[in-house]
């Protein structure tokens, strides 16, 4: 099996479980791609939350931090699996669609044009 086929059975393990877990409590009805679109943006915005008047350099110390390191990795998880809720309303494959977004910013972002540049790809 390689990586990638790894990494693909443990995203189906990941997603069949979601969906487990909303369909035994009986939720999918309350799913609609609006309230998952929120709750994304709700968790995106609890991730946002740990480094609320932080500065740059305590954002980064804040990456050896045990406490902080738990409260992202929650976080994370909560935004993750909207992406997959949300996914799963559209019949969508997140990770057929994440590669597809990175092949994109491959060509949005020339490595000759972007590299150690952080302007947005139409000020390059
Ligand atoms: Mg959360």
């Amino acid at each position: 099996m390689t990586d990638g086929a790894v990494g693909a059975c443990r995203f189906e393990q990941v997603r069949s479980a979601m969906l487990a877990f909303r369909d035994a409590r009986e939720w999918k009805p309350f799913h609609d791609p609006k309230n998952l679109a929120e709750g994304l943006t709700l968790e995106a915005a609890e991730l946002l939350e740990v480094f609320q008047w932080k500065t740059t350099e305590e954002s980064r110390a804040l990456t050896e931090d045990p406490a902080t390191r738990a409260k992202v990795e929650e976080e994370i998880a909560d935004c993750f699996l909207y992406c997959v809720m949300v996914a799963d309303a559209f019949g969508l494959d997140l990770i057929a669609a994440a590669q597809k977004k990175l092949a994109a910013n491959e060509t949005k972002y020339p490595r000759d044009k972007s590299r150690g540049r952080r302007e947005k790809y139409d000020a390059l």
